[in-house]
């Protein structure tokens, strides 16, 4: 047994007794890593505030190879992103990239790539307006997949190289790129997509965080990059549920409209 620390976001917790929480932590160079908080649950516990979803850490816990639940032994804040949790739109977003990432990260994972772009989108969130919050959601949602090693190209036809043109694309999954009227794409799992989107989504890709306001999305686009940066992670990992953070959101959203 051993011990180590790690940076991590927690990213859920359950109760495991009266005293005790299991918490789910993505670290930085770990991958996702459970460990038993002894205490937690007490209402003078040393750890307070420090394991609540969607809060930065750095922590120290004994390792031990053979088990599936570490020992936290140590946590502290360093940051609690105490903005996006007092504003219920912001926080489902946050926590729905939180979800997205954990479901993505496997155990003892060294690559510390979900992790920092994790906290680079929440940290953009944390800066950004409620009108342009989903930006940030759909941005971290194609990073996350460019990092996963499924790379959408957007800008070209995979076949021809040429721009794409016409009033709707095919965007094949398994290709990770779309296929302009050269080619007929048979029967490949995909989806027809709009310019405009493509153009789009092309933005969000290669525009910074704190450039993310000034991009224009119109409903009809919002609603297809939302089905397809759903959709298109789903295709590669096999995880088809849709987070459930996104449908509290979406519940938010239409209550907000009525
Ligand atoms: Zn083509």
């Amino acid at each position: 047994m051993g011990l180590c620390s790690a940076s991590a976001v927690v990213s859920h917790t359950m109760r495991m007794s009266n005293s005790s929480k299991l918490v789910s932590l993505i670290t930085d160079h770990y991958g996702l890593v459970k460990v038993m908080a002894r205490g937690a649950r007490r209402p003078l516990s040393k750890y307070g505030a420090t394991l609540e979803p969607v809060t930065l850490i750095d922590c120290i816990y004994y390792y031990k190879n053979t088990r599936d639940i570490q020992t936290l032994s140590h946590a502290e804040i360093i940051e609690s992103f105490s903005d996006l949790k007092a504003d219920i739109q912001l926080f489902s977003i946050a926590s729905c990239m939180v979800e997205i990432a954990q479901s993505h990260t496997a155990p003892d994972d060294p690559s510390a790539g979900t992790f920092a772009l994790l906290v680079e989108s929440l940290d953009g969130l944390k800066k950004s307006s409620r009108m342009d919050a989903d930006k940030h959601l759909w941005q971290f949602m194609l990073r996350f997949l460019a990092a996963a090693g499924y790379c959408p190209a957007f800008d070209k036809c995979l076949k021809c190289g040429k721009k794409p043109r016409g009033k709707s694309v095919f965007l094949s999954y398994p290709d990770g790129g779309v296929i302009c009227s050269c080619t007929d794409p048979g029967d490949r799992f995909g989806i027809r997509v709009s310019p405009g989107s493509l153009r789009f989504m092309n933005d969000l890709m290669t525009s910074e965080v704190e450039d993310l306001a000034r991009l224009k999305m119109g409903r009809a686009q919002r609603a297809e990059i939302e089905h397809l940066t759903l959709q298109f992670p789903s295709y590669h990992t096999g995880y088809s549920r849709p987070p459930r953070s996104l449908a509290f959101l979406r519940r938010i959203m239409a209550e907000k409209k009525k």
